[in-house]
């Protein structure tokens, strides 16, 4: 099997809160790049890249098509063959950020073509230890909302069955630590004890403030605190989850594998947080996860669930996935959670296709790289 052409779109969708319906900045898009990976035996493959803020999309779109170009001619299923040539390629100029987002989106749709030639869902192909798994509502409970609002959208979280949920601190502004800790209490009564609930600090603390604030959190009895601290501070992780009991998780800001190495040597995580854009597309990701595997670590999803769900179900670590739908706008179908619980399409591949209109309004026209 060869690949044939590649299509590709930049795609702005409307930023919006669609799982509780909060309020959002009105204008806020999400950026994605695509890539329609076609192949001369006639199976295409789907992936695509995200990168946060609404900056530099063009530079990943131009860095998508270079790359693409890279691999006319070269056989889809050896994706461990692209994926060292393409790191290669980017090696000078990266080999983190835009490049490394643009070849994940390539080693995506690769993998999505593989298991559509062996007529498996992706799952299924890399191993479905676990075929449902806990999906937990991200992006709803936001540190900028209100108490009424923090309420209203917890209560929408609840009713639409969601058993875990995660807010953010490290509020706007110069908070107190009062009101931090309010916040906390506000979502917690909320919420109810039975939840599970996760709080995201985005590497918005010092170490120093970390290591304050974080022993306060802990009488609110967090399923997770996550990056308190700027993402490559191993060291100060490391102490911080040393004196908490509330287990510390981090990883989706850093870029390829080896920075896992170093997270897990340090001792400076207890969850693993992936995600497939940032690591190197699926190649990436099940690297990573077999090294926390053998660090006795469990591993979470960031972002894409639509993806993440094969991914994760494949692990016999797996701990959940995060159900938040800034992708979903891309496609007919994705997958939704039942009673808080996702599983993956049963279709061969990722089982997802780009919804046509979806890609005329918001994407932009297709680059088409290869022959006709
Ligand atoms: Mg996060």
């Amino acid at each position: 099997m060869r690949i044939h052409s590649v299509e590709t779109r930049l795609v702005q969708l409307p930023g919006e809160e669609s799982l509780a319906g909060g309020p959002m900045p009105s204008g806020l898009t999400r950026d994605f790049v695509t890539a329609t990976v076609r192949t001369d035996e006639g199976i295409e493959g789907i992936g695509f890249g995200f990168l946060f803020g609404n900056r530099l999309t063009t530079a990943l779109k131009s860095a998508l098509d270079e790359l693409c170009g890279l691999v006319l001619g070269d056989d889809p299923l050896q994706h461990a063959a692209v994926h060292r040539k393409l790191s290669q390629a980017i090696s000078a100029g990266g080999p983190e950020g835009l490049a490394l987002i643009a070849l994940s989106a390539i080693d995506i749709a690769l993998w999505d073509i593989k298991a559509r030639a062996a007529g498996l869902p992706l799952a299924t192909l890399l191993g479905a230890c676990q075929t449902s798994l806990p999906a937990y509502a991200s992006g709803a409970l936001r540190r900028e909302y209100g108490r009424e609002q923090l309420e209203r959208s917890a209560s929408r979280l609840r009713e639409a069955g969601f058993r875990q949920m995660k807010m953010q601190l490290a509020l706007p502004g110069t908070p107190t630590v009062a009101q931090e800790l309010d916040m906390a209490r506000v979502v917690r009564d909320a919420v109810g004890p039975d939840t599970d609930l996760m709080v995201d600090i985005n590497h918005r603390w010092s170490g120093r403030q970390a290591l304050s604030m974080a022993p306060r959190l802990e009488e609110f009895g967090f399923y997770w605190l996550e990056d308190p601290v700027a993402r490559d501070d191993y060291a100060g992780m490391a102490a911080i989850a040393q004196s908490l009991a509330t287990p510390l998780a981090s990883g989706e800001a850093v870029f390829g594998i080896v920075p896992f190495r170093q997270l897990m040597q340090a001792g400076s995580i207890d969850i693993a947080m992936v995600d497939v854009f940032r690591v190197g597309g699926v190649t990436g990701w099940m690297k990573v996860a077999a090294m926390a595997e053998a660090f006795n670590l469990p591993v979470t999803s960031h972002l894409a669930p639509e993806i993440s769900v094969h991914l994760v179900g494949a692990l016999p670590n797996g701990l959940n996935v995060e159900y938040i739908p800034w992708s979903f706008g891309m496609f007919q179908e994705v997958p939704q959670p039942v009673d808080g619980m996702l599983a993956p399409f049963g279709r061969p591949g990722l089982g997802l296709e780009f919804d046509a209109d979806a890609m005329r309004r918001w994407g932009s026209a297709p680059t088409r790289i290869g022959p006709r």
